[in-house]
């Protein structure tokens, strides 16, 4: 199979010139060379990943691919929550990029973009090389807006006062705060309003971590504090499992919007309600597009998120720049999820090659979301939504009577959500 696919790729000699087959065929992940187009993505997580092999794929492996990405490996946000209640491990959320190189031919650079040039259509690299392209798919997830927390530019303070918001360093760190509180202590989660990553992910934080308080630190508390008015996903679904399961542990307390925090006290400061003290706190902060979306100027939407055209994901700011996945102005219920990033992955990887062989582009993108959250070790809850472009508004629409929400948490569930979970690492790296 990958020897027809290298073949093919070479068959296509329109589009893939001879050094770019070799460089293919050789496994080289050299960054230049080749006469076929050029795409760049920076960003190798659930977005970014899926739309480099995705490109790969559906060129018939004739559009030469560059992926830029810092970290060595990819980990996983979903599943990360079991991470930080102690029931999975760092290697159950991780997976190699391999299979992006060896199999897809994806020319993988490990650094970090540092500027965009969009007049003359390259990126420049952190550690100082260029890289031309003919189309840049951008893929950066969130940053966060640490500047409306002001205590936190202190000293130390981004070290001892977690997100986790980001699966990595901070998962594992945040797993260790726990371990080490105390019985009896107190974890404070604050939530941001919305909209920020994964709307159900700070609940299911706090089921975890109840779920582990309860089998190991009885006396301990949970104390979510949410910048918004209420539960912003599957509401009556986690109050009903904090009520049943761990009636005594979880406390929770909306409209609490975070107005700073004093790391060297562990306390919380709202801009309305009492400040809060706690042994652990964790401080999911405000978000935006990532850094190089707002430094490029692609940030058109309230200096915070890309807008763009949802058929072919081309920036509203900058030609011949694509963005996708959590950075984008967001269309109507459409949560900012990994589920959600990987069908823009593959909508954009459409729309790219045909704009880059003359084909027509995809003028009805469908595509869906289904959202798990486990609310104990096996106990699952879903919301899952299809979207439809809708050509009189130019955005994509919840199509009617689509998707739902779970009646109850069950374990069924939990056995379809690791399922959904494989799948989705699958689609997007292997
Ligand atoms: C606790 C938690 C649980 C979640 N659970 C779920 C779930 O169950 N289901 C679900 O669908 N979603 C879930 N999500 C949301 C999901 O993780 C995100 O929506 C998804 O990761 C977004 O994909 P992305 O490609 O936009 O960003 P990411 O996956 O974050 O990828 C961005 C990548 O860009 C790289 N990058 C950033 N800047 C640069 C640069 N300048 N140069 C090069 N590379 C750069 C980063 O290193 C990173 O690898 C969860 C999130 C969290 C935090």
């Amino acid at each position: 199979m990958k020897r027809r696919q290298f073949v093919g790729g070479v068959g296509v000699g329109s589009l893939l010139g001879a050094s770019g087959a070799l460089g293919l065929m050789t496994g080289c992940a050299s960054t230049g060379g080749g006469n076929g187009p050029k795409v760049v993505v920076v960003g190798g997580g659930f977005g970014g990943a899926t739309a480099a092999k995705y490109v790969r794929m559906w060129s018939d492996y004739g559009i030469q691919v560059t992926l830029v990405e810092p970290n060595a490996s990819f980990i996983s946000c979903p599943i990360s929550n079991l991470v930080i209640g102690g029931v999975k491990t760092m290697s159950d959320i991780t997976t190699s990029y391999d299979a992006l190189t060896k199999v897809y031919g994806v020319q993988l650079v490990r650094d970090r973009v540092a500027q965009i040039d969009a007049e003359k259509r390259v990126v420049k690299l952190a550690g100082g090389s260029d890289l031309p392209y003919d189309r840049l798919i951008l893929s950066p997830g969130v940053d966060f807006m640490y500047e409306m927390l002001p205590g936190m530019a202190a000293a130390g303070a981004q070290d001892n006062v977690l997100h986790a918001w980001k699966a990595g360093p901070q998962t594992v760190a945040l797993r260790k705060q726990l371990e080490a509180m105390p019985d009896g202590g107190v974890y404070a989660l604050a939530i941001p309003p919305a909209p920020y990553r994964c709307p159900p992910g700070p609940y299911e934080r706090a089921c975890q971590v109840a779920n582990y308080f309860s089998k190991n630190k009885p006396k301990s508390k949970v104390l979510i504090l949410d910048g918004n008015d209420d539960v912003t996903s599957k509401g009556p679904l986690f109050k009903k499992a904090w009520a049943d399961r761990y009636k005594g542990i979880v406390e929770y307390r909306g409209k609490h919007f975070l107005a700073d925090v004093d790391a060297a006290t562990n306390t919380l400061k709202f801009e309305f309600n009492d400040p809060v003290k706690a042994d652990v706190l964790n401080v999911i902060p405000s978000m935006r597009a990532g850094d190089i979306a707002v430094k490029t100027g692609l940030a058109t939407a309230n200096k915070r998120w890309c807008d763009v055209d949802f058929l072919t994901f081309e920036s509203k700011a900058a030609k011949n720049i694509h963005v996708i996945g959590d950075s984008i102005q967001i269309a109507p219920m459409m949560p900012k999820s990994g589920h959600m990033a990987n069908q823009h992955g593959k909508t954009c990887a459409a729309a790219v090659v045909a704009l880059l062989t003359g084909k027509e582009v995809n003028k009805n993108p469908i595509y869906n979301n289904t959202c798990y959250s486990f609310v104990s070790e096996e106990d699952v809850v879903h919301v899952a939504s299809v979207h439809a472009y809708d050509a009189a508004k130019q955005t994509m629409m919840p199509v009617a009577g689509s998707g739902g929400v779970s009646k109850a948490a069950n374990e069924l569930e939990g056995r379809f959500a690791l399922a959904w979970a494989r799948g989705i690492w699958a689609d997007t790296l292997l």
